[in-house]
């Protein structure tokens, strides 16, 4: 993206960091620029969300090869570049290098303080969803739009999601005054600060309904049901994941609402093997076909493909067709069908074949001279190379 700045310049790494160095260095930008450090300083909140964006792509392998590679424009394929809507969605994210429950190391640090999420004008956030979606080598080849019905929170549809009985009255939260926060100045190692939490009395929503909804009995949300539309772009893998802002579980009292988060899984093709967005189709062909060649149809991702077999094509000989692989997710063209000639040996034969290839074996050309059974080992060495 225009002005976006490179991801190893924003950690402050070489661009052959290991992987640990990336990790030290974005532990450091993190815990300088935490918000919590930074109160109203959104600079610093800029420079946190930047550091973590570049320190997803990078401390993923195959991400950081494809920003190698791309650059910016590599990332921008929406199903496996996380958008960052605020801070909490860091921590979710990276929980793990904070130490296990999102965020807990700054907690010991500055004691327990909480992190606030969203304006506290509004009500609890609700949750993610999370989504496994199967789906075929043909429809990763061509890309796909799913409907799925999914069960989640919604908003109450008598009280529009505020928790209030229709034309009941609400007033402001005597706790907190209305803000929805409370405020403790503290010392610690940093020095002064001040402490905010959710006020416990109104849940942050600064209000205290009156008369509650009797539909969702104040909650502002009900158990329903969803569709939800799924664009699967082409060119995706197993693990993959794209998210769906605010199609998650609703909020609590009109809080917002969560994700839903859709993980790919790739159902196994009876055919195919799938080879990164190359794919691998093993052809079994006739002895004959093989020494006298022939043109024969293999399947392809978009129906049958004529393809010509070479007289005296050896087994285990590959033959590429460019362009009928999986597209690349994050750049132009496709990868290819990669097709692996077997030579079929029948396990029954007729009286009538039986004697055509007893004739046959003494023929002439049919065994091979000792000259050739001296090279078949160079032979292998040229075979088990194909998929290197
Ligand atoms: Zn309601
Ligand atoms: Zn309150």
């Amino acid at each position: 993206m225009a002005g976006k700045r490179d991801y190893y310049e924003v950690l402050g790494v070489q661009r052959n960091a290991s992987a640990d160095e990336i990790k030290k260095s974005y532990r450091k930008m993190a815990l300088q620029y935490h918000p919590d450090r930074n109160p109203n300083n959104k600079e610093a909140e800029e420079k946190f969300k930047e550091a973590a964006e570049a320190y997803e792509v990078l401390s993923d392998q195959t991400k950081r090869q494809r920003y190698d590679q791309f650059g910016h424009q590599g990332m921008r394929g929406g199903s496996d570049f996380h958008q960052y809507q605020d801070i909490n969605d860091i921590f979710s994210h990276f929980g793990d290098i904070f130490g296990g429950t999102g965020g807990s190391i700054f907690e010991e640090m500055f004691g327990g303080q909480q992190r606030r999420r969203g304006p506290r004008s509004s009500g609890e956030p609700g949750s993610d969803l999370r989504i496994r979606l199967k789906l075929t080598l043909e429809e990763i080849a061509s890309g796909v739009e799913k409907k799925l019905k999914i069960k989640k929170w919604k908003s109450c549809a008598t009280c529009s999601g505020n928790g209030a009985k229709p034309g009941s009255s609400r007033s402001a939260c005597p706790q907190c005054q209305g803000t929805g926060e409370l405020r403790q100045v503290s010392r610690s190692m940093f020095g002064q600060f001040v402490n905010i939490s959710a006020c416990a009395f109104c849940g942050g929503t600064g209000q205290i309904i009156k008369e509650k909804c009797h539909t969702c009995d104040g909650e502002g949300r009900e158990q329903g049901e969803s569709t939800i539309k799924i664009n699967v772009p082409a060119g995706v893998s197993e693990g993959n994941y794209m998210t769906l802002q605010g199609q998650g579980n609703a909020g609590r009292r009109g809080g917002h609402a969560g994700d839903v988060i859709v993980e790919f899984t790739e159902e196994k093709h009876d055919s195919f093997i799938r080879n990164g967005d190359d794919i691998i189709y093993t052809a079994l062909i006739s002895y004959p076909d093989a020494v006298l060649g022939a043109d024969i149809e293999v399947p392809t991702l978009t129906g049958k493909a004529k393809l010509k077999i070479e007289a005296g094509t050896l087994p285990g000989k590959m033959l590429r067709m460019k362009d009928k692989g999986i597209p690349h997710l994050n750049s132009y063209g496709r990868g290819d069908q990669l097709i692996q000639i077997q030579i079929w040996v029948p396990h029954k034969v007729n009286s009538r074949e039986k004697e055509l290839l007893k004739e046959l074996s003494d023929s002439e050309h049919i065994n091979p001279s000792d000259e050739e059974k001296s090279k078949s080992k160079s032979l292998y060495d040229k075979m088990k190379n194909v998929f290197s």
